[in-house]
């Protein structure tokens, strides 16, 4: 450090400190102290200095030392030791560390909250306050390693809420929003202290038991969350009822990875909601094979329409009462050049999945179109030709304009062509199907209710759709003659389609002691292997004739 010098025209201020440099340092605001080198003595303590108390002038420079004012305020401070050699002198300033100290603090202090708002941000799902994936995943890991070493059990169970977005849709997003924390909150009160609820996006959400220490504790868990789901929800002073599939993956005997276990709880949430939603599923490795045979279906299904796998068969319906031939079921058929036959009763809920359904679904509609349009031109009477339509295509916007489209280009009289939808269907969204079913008739299209008994209709139900026709499900028909339950469901459906000016049509007719049965009881027509199988196009262009 370079010694200071003082401007040669001043006093010498060693020689008289009490003089000019004594009244300046005197007033500096900073504390300060001048001592003689030689023997320590203080000749000067600034005003400053003199309101601190307890100052160590004995340490080493650059210590800090905590001290007090006269008035009992504490203060830090560091000493800083300058020899003025020339003048046999050390000046030693004493610099007031508190408030560099205090805003030291106070940033770190919000580099904390900023660090723990990152953290929050990264680790929890703003919504609901729940973990998300990357934390979640993280607590895995963590129990895994945990579980390998103490030799207990890890469970993963993954939640998906039935039909979520039939809440978003219907109610929109700021309800579904509050809903969706609602049902984060009823979950949580569903878990134990330690384990980990979280939401790793959407309308899932995964529980991670990191520690299973006796057999059944995971299916109590698991009933707990169906069970509490179960109870309806008020949000926004609207009861709404939500209910959730699980999937659960158990460490080590479903897999020893986080990958692994995410994976098989994921597939057995899917088979979850395979069987009919609102309830939980164990992995099993047979799940593994089901998927594969799916996606092979899927990729096959996906290239049946280019490359001409699929086909109508066409199955005669007769009237009971005449015996004539009154209409026709199209039945498809998809014969996969890796797979074989598929049954429709197989591949007709993958369509729907996969929303090949409309392409498959139009398909079947054009063609069946442009099929009765050319027995009609063939002349004589054109049975009414039945197409299947499925849940998802009634449900979906534009089925209206696809059939009349379908019609309008085959130039088929809307009255040759009989829609088939199932009773469930029209349970689903009452008012939508009745509007939809109304157009289609004043368009002059036929309607039938196809497998009714199956589904959840009351008879009286019937009443609120215009239907020209009930297909009493093979179910009833199979054991009419031996079963007194089947025998009287079947009488009702046909003496309510009776009042009601409806047809009843009796499916899956294998026996003429059915028939006749059937006949007894005043139903109109009938279908099945007893009176013809459904047929190819040729065979039965030759019944036609
Ligand atoms: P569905 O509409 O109830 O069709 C009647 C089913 O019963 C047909 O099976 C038919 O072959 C069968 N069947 C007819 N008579 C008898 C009988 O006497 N005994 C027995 N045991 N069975 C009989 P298929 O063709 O396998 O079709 C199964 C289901 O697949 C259909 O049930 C229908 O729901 C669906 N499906 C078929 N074709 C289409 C289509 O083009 N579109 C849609 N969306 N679904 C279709
Ligand atoms: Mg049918
Ligand atoms: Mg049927």
């Amino acid at each position: 450090m370079p010694e200071p010098r003082f401007h040669p025209d001043l006093p010498d201020p060693a020689a008289d400190l009490s003089g000019q440099a004594a009244a300046v340092l005197e007033a500096v605001p900073v504390a300060m102290v001048v001592r003689r080198l030689a023997d320590d003595r203080i000749l000067l303590a600034n005003a400053a200095f003199r309101d601190l108390e307890g100052v160590d002038l004995g340490t080493a420079s650059d210590r800090e030392q905590e001290v007090r004012t006269t008035a009992g305020e504490p203060r830090l401070v560091q000493l800083q030791d300058i020899p003025l050699r020339p003048l046999g002198l050390l000046l030693t300033v004493v610099h007031d560390l508190t408030q560099v100290r205090h805003s030291q603090q106070a940033l770190r202090a919000s580099e904390q909250r900023t660090e723990e708002e990152i953290r929050r941000l990264a680790y929890y799902d703003a919504l609901t306050g729940l973990p998300n994936r990357a934390f979640f995943l993280e607590q895995t890991e963590r129990a895994l390693a945990n579980a390998h070493r103490t030799g207990c059990g890890v469970a993963l169970l993954v939640c998906d809420l039935d039909d979520f977005k039939r809440i978003n849709d219907t109610y929109g997003h700021e309800l579904g929003d509050d809903l969706l924390r609602a049902i984060a909150h009823r979950l949580h009160s569903c878990t134990r202290r330690g384990d980990i609820l979280s939401r790793p996006g959407g309308d899932e959400f995964a529980l991670l038991v990191p520690r299973i220490d006796r057999d059944g504790e995971i299916l109590a868990v698991a009933n707990k969350i169906i069970e509490a789901m179960t109870r309806p929800f008020v949000v926004r002073d609207r009861e709404l009822h939500a209910a959730t599939s699980v999937g659960i993956a158990v460490y080590p005997d479903d897999g020893e990875a986080t990958g692994d276990l995410l994976k098989h709880a994921d597939l057995a949430l899917y088979a979850a909601k395979a069987e009919g939603r609102n309830r939980f599923q164990f992995f099993n490795p047979e799940m593994h094979l089901r998927v594969q045979q799916r996606t092979r279906l899927e990729a096959g299904l996906r290239r049946a329409l280019d490359r001409g796998e699929l086909s109508l068969l066409w199955q005669p319906q007769f009237s009971l009462r005449t015996g004539g031939l009154v209409g026709v079921e199209a039945l498809l058929r998809w014969h996969s050049g890796e797979l074989g036959e598929v049954s429709p009763a197989h591949f007709i809920p993958l369509a729907e999945e996969t929303g090949l359904i409309h392409e498959i679904g139009d398909w079947v509609l054009r063609n069946a179109c442009l099929q009765a349009a050319r027995w009609r031109q063939r002349g004589g009477d054109c049975p009414r030709v039945a197409v299947n339509i499925s849940g998802k295509q009634f449900s979906e916007p534009g089925l209206v304009e696809r059939v009349m489209t379908a019609l309008r280009e085959a130039g088929l009289e809307p009255g040759c062509l009989e829609l088939e939808i199932t009773e469930g269907v029209l349970m689903h969204d009452a008012e939508h199907a009745q509007n939809i079913l109304m157009t289609l008739r004043q368009g002059g299209v036929k309607v039938a209710i196809d497998d009714f008994g199956t589904g959840y209709s009351s008879l009286l139900y019937l009443r609120n759709y215009p239907v020209d026709r009930i297909k009493i499900a093979r179910e009833f028909i199979t054991d009419i003659t031996t079963c007194a339950n089947d025998a009287a469901i079947a009488g009702t459906v046909i003496a309510m389609a009776n009042s009601l000016d409806m047809r009843a049509l009796a499916e899956g007719v294998e026996t003429s002691a059915q028939a006749e049965y059937l006949r007894a009881l005043g139903c109109h027509e009938v279908q099945g292997f007893h009176f013809a199988r459904p047929l190819p196009r040729e065979e039965f262009e030759a019944l036609l004739e």
